[in-house]
C-alpha cells in the first residue's frame, strides 16, 4: 500500500471533561448517564445523529436475555410507564427516552462525531482526538470510556485483541434490521429463534426460508413490536465481513439491502398475515454483531457463564443468556450447535476486570467490547447486559476521577456499594 504522510498540524483543545464517553449505544448512554449521577463533569461522543447505538439506529425487536436491577430495569421503567414493563423496543420512544436521561443528569453529548485517535501520555490515554463537522478537535478527559463496539480507540492505544473466533478469526454475520407494515398480527406467526419452527399452509416456515430465500438468507426470525400491525424482522444474513473495514461495511449493507424485497415477498406468499405487507423502515446503520475481543485484566470464558461463577470483583451481577451463535458460514444457528445444549438457569456475574484494558491506563472498557471469548461474547453482547456493563464503567470512571486512581486501582468494593445501591447484587 502506498503511504501518504499527514501533516502535522495544531488543532482546537476543548475544556478538559473528567470522563470521557465513546459511543452511544446502551452501554455508551448508561455509561454517561451514571458517571455524571456519581458527580463526573462528562462528555459523550457519537458517530451518528441519534443515542441509543443498535437498539435504536439498528432498528432492534427487543432486550433479550435480562441482569439483575440497575439501568436496564430503569429503562424499561422509564420507557413503558404506563407499566406494561414489555421487553419489545420502540426505536423513536427510546431515543426520546435516552435523550431525556443524558439531559437530565447533565450530560455534555456530541453527536455526529467521530472519537478517530487517543490521546497518550505513554502508556495513559488523556482524551481523544475526534473529527466532525466543526473540524478535528482534542477533547481531553482523565478517564475514558471506550463503547464505541468496536473498541476503535482501544485498538489505536496499543490494547492487544484478536477479532471473532479464536481458531479461526471468523465473526458473527452482519444484518440490517427493518420493521414490515400492514401485517394482520393476529393471524401472524413470529418464530422468533432458530429453532423455533412453524407451520404454515405451504410447510414449515424454516425449511421454506432455507429453500426460498437467497444465501447466505435462509431463516425467519421474527417479532411483534408495541405499534398495531407492525413486525420487526431480522431475516437479512451477510457472512465473512468485518466490521472494523469500511468496504466490508459497505458490502454488507448492499447484500442485506438487496434482501429486503426478496424476504418481503417470501413473507407475504407463505405466512398468513403478511398478504398486504410492506416494509416501513430499514435500520441507518447495520447491525455488526462481533468484532474485537480486547485483552482485559481477566477475559470472560464461556466456563464462567456455564458455572454462574460469581466474582468477588462482580461489576454487572444475574446475567442470563444463551450462546447466541448464529452460522458463520450461512443462515440460522451456527453449525457447531453450541446455542442448543445451553444449560445454565442462574446468572453469571461479569468482573470488573474485564473492563481494564491490557497496557493502558486511564481506559475502560463498556458493552460488547469488554474482554471476553468468541462464545462468551455470544452471551453478554445482548443489550440489557451491555446496559449495566455501561453502568458500572461509568460510576467506575467516575469514583477514579474522585480518588485521583487509576481505574485499575480503584477499590472495586466503593464501585459494589454504589451498584448495590442501584439494586444490582450478585
Ligand atoms: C442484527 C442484530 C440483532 C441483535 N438483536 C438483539 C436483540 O434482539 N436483543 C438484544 O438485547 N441484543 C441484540 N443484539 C445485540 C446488541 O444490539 C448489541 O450487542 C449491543 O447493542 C451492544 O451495545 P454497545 O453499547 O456495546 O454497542 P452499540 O449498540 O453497537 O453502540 C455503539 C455506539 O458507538 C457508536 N460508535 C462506533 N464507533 C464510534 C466512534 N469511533 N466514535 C463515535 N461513536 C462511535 C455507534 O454509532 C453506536 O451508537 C443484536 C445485534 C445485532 C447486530
Amino acid at each position: 500500500m502506498d503511504i501518504y504522510h499527514e501533516p502535522a498540524r495544531d488543532i482546537p483543545q476543548q475544556q478538559a471533561s473528567d470522563v470521557l464517553v465513546l459511543g452511544a449505544g446502551p452501554a455508551g448512554v448508561a455509561a454517561a448517564v451514571w458517571a455524571a449521577r456519581s458527580g463526573a463533569r462528562t462528555r459523550l461522543i457519537e458517530r451518528s445523529g441519534d443515542v441509543g447505538g443498535m437498539a435504536t439506529i439498528g432498528l432492534m425487536s427487543h432486550w433479550t436475555g435480562s441482569t439483575r436491577g440497575g439501568f436496564y430495569q430503569e429503562l424499561l421503567e422509564r420507557s413503558h410507564p404506563e407499566g406494561s414493563r414489555t421487553n419489545l423496543i420502540d426505536p423513536e420512544r427510546l431515543k426520546t427516552v435516552l435523550l431525556d436521561l443524558l439531559q437530565e443528569a447533565d450530560v455534555d453529548l456530541q453527536l455526529y462525531t467521530l472519537a478517530c485517535r487517543p490521546i497518550m501520555e505513554n502508556r495513559r490515554i488523556a482524551g481523544v482526538v475526534a473529527e466532525s463537522k466543526s473540524g478535528r478537535e482534542a477533547l481531553p478527559a482523565r478517564v475514558v470510556v471506550d463503547a464505541t463496539g468496536d473498541g476503535d480507540i482501544a485498538a489505536q492505544a496499543g490494547v492487544p485483541y484478536v477479532k471473532g473466533r479464536e481458531q479461526d478469526g471468523k465473526m458473527q454475520p452482519m444484518t440490517l434490521m427493518f420493521k414490515i407494515g400492514g401485517v394482520d398480527t393476529a393471524r401472524a406467526v413470529f418464530p422468533g429463534s432458530f429453532e423455533e419452527t412453524a407451520q404454515v399452509p405451504a410447510g414449515e416456515i424454516q425449511a421454506l426460508a432455507r429453500a426460498h430465500l437467497p444465501y447466505p438468507a435462509g431463516h425467519v426470525l421474527l417479532y411483534p413490536s408495541t405499534l398495531p400491525g407492525i413486525v420487526t424482522c431480522n431475516m437479512t444474513n451477510c457472512i465473512d465481513v468485518d466490521g472494523t473495514k469500511a468496504g466490508d461495511l459497505t458490502r454488507a449493507q448492499a447484500a442485506c439491502r438487496r434482501q429486503l424485497d426478496v424476504i418481503l415477498d417470501f413473507l407475504k406468499t407463505y405466512v398468513p398475515g403478511f398478504e398486504k405487507s410492506y416494509i416501513v423502515s430499514s435500520a441507518s446503520l447495520i447491525g455488526v454483531r462481533e468484532t474485537r475481543h480486547f485483552k482485559g485484566d481477566y477475559t470472560l470464558t464461556e466456563d464462567d457463564i456455564l458455572q454462574a461463577r460469581v466474582f468477588d470483583d462482580w461489576a454487572v451481577t444475574q446475567a442470563h443468556f444463551n450462546f447466541d451463535v448464529h452460522n458463520l458460514t450461512g443462515p440460522g444457528l451456527d453449525a457447531t450447535g453450541v446455542q442448543r445444549g445451553f444449560a445454565q438457569k442462574n446468572g453469571y456475574t461479569i468482573p470488573y476486570r474485564c473492563f481494564l484494558p491490557q497496557g493502558v491506563d486511564g481506559l475502560l472498557l463498556a458493552g460488547r467490547n469488554i474482554s471476553g471469548t468468541h462464545l462468551a461474547h455470544a452471551n453478554y453482547r445482548v443489550m440489557p447486559i451491555c446496559a449495566n456493563m455501561g453502568q458500572a464503567a461509568g460510576i467506575a470512571a467516575a469514583l477514579s476521577v474522585r480518588r485521583a486512581v487509576n481505574p485499575r486501582d480503584l477499590e472495586v468494593r466503593e464501585l459494589q456499594q454504589a451498584l448495590l445501591a442501584a439494586d444490582v447484587r450478585p
